[in-house]
């Protein structure tokens, strides 16, 4: 088959090799230029995946420090003890793309830089092609593979009558920074060097500062939907005056990105395309699992594609259904609880966090990804703390009960493509969302 593969995505890549070995006509069409793929900074990857997929670790990665999670106005510290072989690593960003895309190159894959997609070419009821660079060229293929990120122009692209969502909602996305700063002269490195400010200064969003090896200081500042210069100003000087191993020379050229933080698309195949990673929203940004997400989904699509040799949307569902049945499930309830968090009071997530009512435990599991399971038991054992501030005791529990309720429907998901009950599974999924 002839295939496109829109943006050097991570899990675009991942597919891009497996795809290439088994003797497919893979082009990647890139919008940087070569040599600018990935930034020079450290990213936490979930330590199983690279034996799980058999990836070579890049040079360099570690394994990552303990979290320490701050709540909102406070400089209280909640350690969340991980041992460290289940850590973990922090990887550098560039060398794993390159490493990445080499792979897929030595196995026949071919790279076009300097080369945005703009849409996707229709034909009648299915995809057809690109329309990409600078001379609005019209590439046709068999199958579109879209990994261009949560902006992704060919998604956006779609007709609405293909069912796929197009734009993630204001509560959906977070507007970040990520910048990696020199430490600033002569201030002692902190005991805890990886901090999460949950709803710093009461901004619905996540801020984090990392000391890194080298003298280094990561810092991501987000907020959710929107964030002004101002905002973000505000939150990054106050940042500062809390973290002032913050130096001043920023080492790694700052960037403003939006992150998509809410479940996956509920439908990410049509006839001649299919969606993996950010371009369909696999990511929960407070966990740090969008780039093993969509490394793990990449496999999956590679493996369906070479099964069935066919781009047909019938043939390609059966990816969305194993990333479905083996990851995406969890990250309903995760989104549901996510919510709930950024909603709430500062008063309220100190209460949660650190008023007895969450054991260290059950934090953890959140922070890992997992989300709580809604129980009977759960309900019980809570009470006695609960009742002291009943409102958001209720509330919780009613946020457990729907997450569980959203999770188990993502879990149904139709195991054969079929539109009439795709619709309505996804309508289904919705309503929890509303
Ligand atoms: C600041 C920040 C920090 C993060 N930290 C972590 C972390 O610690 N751990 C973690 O697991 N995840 C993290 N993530 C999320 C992670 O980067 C993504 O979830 C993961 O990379 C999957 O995204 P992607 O590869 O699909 O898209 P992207 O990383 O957005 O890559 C898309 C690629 O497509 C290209 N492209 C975009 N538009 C076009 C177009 N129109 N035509 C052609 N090419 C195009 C881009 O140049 C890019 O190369 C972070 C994200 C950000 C922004």
């Amino acid at each position: 088959m002839k295939i496109i593969i829109a943006g050097a995505g991570i899990g675009g890549l991942q597919a891009a090799k497996l795809l290439a070995a088994k003797g497919h006509d893979v082009t990647i069409y890139e919008k940087s230029a070569e040599g600018e793929l990935g930034q020079d900074w450290y990213e936490d990857i979930d330590y199983k995946l690279f034996n799980d997929i058999k990836i070579k670790l890049p040079e360099g990665s570690y394994r990552a420090e303990n979290v320490n999670l701050v709540p909102p106005f406070t400089d209280d510290y909640i350690e969340i003890d991980i041992p460290k072989d289940q850590r973990k690593w922090r990887v550098n960003r560039k060398k794993l793309i390159e490493q990445m895309l080499n792979d897929a190159v030595e196995k026949g894959a071919k790279i076009v830089y300097s080369t945005p997609c703009r849409k996707l070419i229709i034909k009648g009821e299915r995809v057809g092609g690109v329309v990409a660079g600078a001379n609005k060229d019209k590439l046709y293929c068999d199958l579109v593979i879209d990994a261009c990120g949560i902006n992704s122009p060919l998604r956006k692209s779609l007709p609405d009558e293909f069912g796929v969502t197009k734009e993630p909602g204001e509560d959906e996305y977070y507007s970040a920074f990520r910048g990696v700063f020199d430490t600033y002269p002569d201030m002692p490195i902190p005991k805890q060097k990886k901090k999460l400010f949950v709803k710093f200064m009461g901004q619905p969003g996540f801020s984090r500062v990392i000391c890194e090896p080298g003298d280094k200081v990561d810092v991501f500042v987000s907020k959710m939907g929107r964030m002004s210069r101002f905002e973000f100003e505000t939150l990054f000087r106050q940042l500062r005056i809390e973290n002032q191993i913050i130096g001043y020379e920023d080492l790694v050229r700052g960037v403003f990105a939006k992150i998509p933080v809410r479940y996956p698309l509920t439908k990410i195949v049509v006839d001649g395309y299919v969606a993996v990673g950010d371009s369909a929203f696999m990511n929960a940004q407070m966990l740090g699992n969008g780039i093993a997400d969509s490394v793990r989904a990449g496999q999956m699509l590679g493996e369906t594609i070479n099964e069935a040799n066919s781009p047909a949307a019938r043939s390609l569902w059966k990816y969305q259904v194993s990333y479905f049945k083996q990851i995406a499930y969890e990250r309903f309830l995760v989104d549901i609880m996510r919510r709930m968090l950024l909603k709430s009071k500062s008063d309220e997530i100190r209460f949660l966090l650190e008023g007895g009512f969450l054991t260290k435990e059950e934090i953890k599991t959140v922070v890992l990804g997992k989300g709580i399971i809604f129980s009977v038991k759960f309900i019980i054992d809570k009470f006695g703390v609960g009742r002291k501030k009943f409102k958001l005791y209720s509330e919780l529990i009613k946020v457990l009960k729907t997450g569980k309720a959203a999770m188990d429907t993502a879990k149904q998901i139709p195991a054969k493509y079929d539109n009439a009950k795709i619709n309505a599974w996804q309508k289904k999924i919705e309503k929890f969302y509303k």
